[in-house]
């Protein structure tokens, strides 16, 4: 049973302390106030905010709860081993400000994340330094920025397909590129026709392609090779948006299909948590060419053996953050990848990949899978349905989404990618078992059903109604939000 939670703040009772601190010494302190009254914390007792925490966490939905098939974002399962070998002590408890030569461990622990990382993508270096997803994408254009003015031939326009995820135009545009964007086709690909005369349109004038590879659309591309081979004939760069690598990872190496930078999100291929409980990390693969433009710092190896930090060099595009990344992270992605091996990444991706195509093949019969129709086009890691169906019984997607929080599921990805009215794009990740991917597949077949029914319209418009939050007012939440705590 959950209750309401009242805030920290409201449970405060002056004098009360959960740890004993020393009195404060105000002839050190100008505040003229002892410490935490000037800044206003709670007084509150330490069962308090243990119940309080533990109280919130259960209105929290998670993969560590319920079934997560979030499209795009690969919410798949954080093992246990990551957490307790990120929490040894000497990962744990170091400074990032602290000399070389007492981090060894943890300087050795990053030089080998790299070296997995330019292995799986096939490339020459990798740097660990971006914090999440897009801040990878916007550290590659800046390189692929800084290698086209190296060149002396500055270029202004980024192209982008119209399914691409919104940081992609997002980043160009913050690199100070215009974007173009280039059409899918009936088949939910790159429009070759269209890409071929952008190439001619704009030729030099082009920087980069960045494309999703498998697509947001859940589809690999084919025409990739093509598409490469188009791009350094002038002297363009291919930048693979990596964030889909689960489908992938240990299949294809991205170096081999052309790609000249990518980025990989270590909190969806390789385990580490996401979202409220990451924080994020996206380390960012290089072709030889535009190593020598990767940020600093990054750890090398000295001929007699130590590993140092390297915090200058003149190529390089300079610092992107603080310190040296998610360490944390890379802990943990390490972690993952040497529990498994090799063989082990492969089969995460296989597995993945056969999860969503399980889905795919039950819901076509329900659902209207649009790129999927045609015998023998089968998914990737994720597969994509569209408004259609439920469209023409009187039903938007939002329903079906409301729907599923009933059914303690956790929404599909909804309304992205663009390309597909409606879209819902399901990522089951290959950490769920056949159980629960056969009890999805049922909830949902059960919703077309009663989609179907007399009165559904009105059930379905006010569903959720068995979460702890009911239905919300989305327009108020959208156009009005109140972000701000107001103390009575
Ligand atoms: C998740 C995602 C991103 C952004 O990654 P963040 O780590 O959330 O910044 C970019 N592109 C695609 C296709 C994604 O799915």
């Amino acid at each position: 049973m959950l209750f309401e939670e009242s805030l920290l703040y409201e449970q405060s009772v002056q004098g009360r302390s959960g740890v004993d601190i020393e009195e404060v010494q105000l002839t050190q302190i100008q505040t003229g106030q002892p410490i935490r009254e000037h800044i206003g914390l709670p007084e509150v007792s330490e069962p308090q905010v243990v119940r309080h925490f533990t109280r919130l966490s259960g209105q929290n939905y998670s993969i560590d709860t319920n079934f997560f098939p979030l499209g795009s974002c690969t919410m798949k399962h954080n093992p246990r081993i990551n957490e307790k070998v990120a929490r040894l002590s000497g990962f744990a408890n170091i400074h990032p400000l602290q000399n070389d030569e007492t981090v060894q461990g943890s300087l050795a622990l990053m030089f080998e994340l790299e070296k997995w990382l330019s292995t799986l993508t096939g490339m020459h270096k990798t740097t660990l330094n971006p914090s999440a997803g897009a801040h990878g994408e916007l550290t590659g254009a800046m390189i692929i920025k800084k290698a086209h003015e190296a060149k002396g031939n500055p270029r202004k326009i980024i192209l982008v397909p119209d399914s691409a995820h919104g940081t992609n135009p997002a980043t160009a545009a913050m690199c100070g590129y215009t974007c173009k964007t280039i059409p899918s086709n009936k088949k939910g690909l790159v429009d070759l026709e269209a890409f071929n005369s952008a190439i001619e349109t704009y030729g030099n004038d082009i920087a980069a392609f960045m494309l999703t590879n498998p697509n947001t659309c859940g589809l690999f591309e084919p025409n990739v090779k093509i598409i490469s081979n188009k791009l350094h004939e002038i002297g363009a760069y291919f930048y693979c948006d990596g964030a889909n690598f689960n489908a992938i990872c240990g299949k294809v190496k991205p170096a081999d299909i052309g790609v000249d930078v990518m980025q990989f999100n270590l909190h969806k291929t390789f385990s580490t948590p996401h979202g409220g409980g990451g924080p994020g990390s996206g380390p960012v693969s290089v072709c030889e060419e535009l190593a020598a433009y990767l940020p600093v710092p990054y750890v090398t190896k000295l001929k007699d053996g130590p590993f140092k930090l390297i915090t200058e060099n003149k190529t390089s595009i300079g610092r992107i953050r603080t310190f040296q990344g998610q360490f944390g992270m890379f802990v943990r992605a390490l972690t993952y990848m040497k529990s498994h091996g090799i063989n082990g990444l492969t089969s995460a991706s296989e597995n993945a990949v056969l999860n969503a195509n399980y889905i795919l093949s039950h819901l076509q019969e329900n659902y209207n899978a649009p790129f999927n129709k045609e015998k023998g086009v089968y998914c990737m890691h994720e597969c994509l349905f569209s408004e259609k169906w439920q469209k023409e019984h009187g039903i938007g997607t939002n329903e079906i989404a409301k729907a599923l929080l009933d059914n303690g599921i956790h929404p599909m990805t909804v309304y992205f990618p663009l390309v597909v009215n409606g879209a819902m794009l399901i990522e089951p990740t290959e950490s769920e078992p056949k159980e629960v991917l056969d009890y999805f597949i049922q909830t949902m077949k059960n919703i077309a059903k009663e989609v179907q029914s007399e009165n559904s319209k009105e059930k379905f418009s006010n569903s959720p109604s068995k979460t702890f939050r009911q239905k919300l007012d989305e327009v108020q939440a959208a156009k009005n939000p109140k972000v701000t705590y107001e103390m009575l």
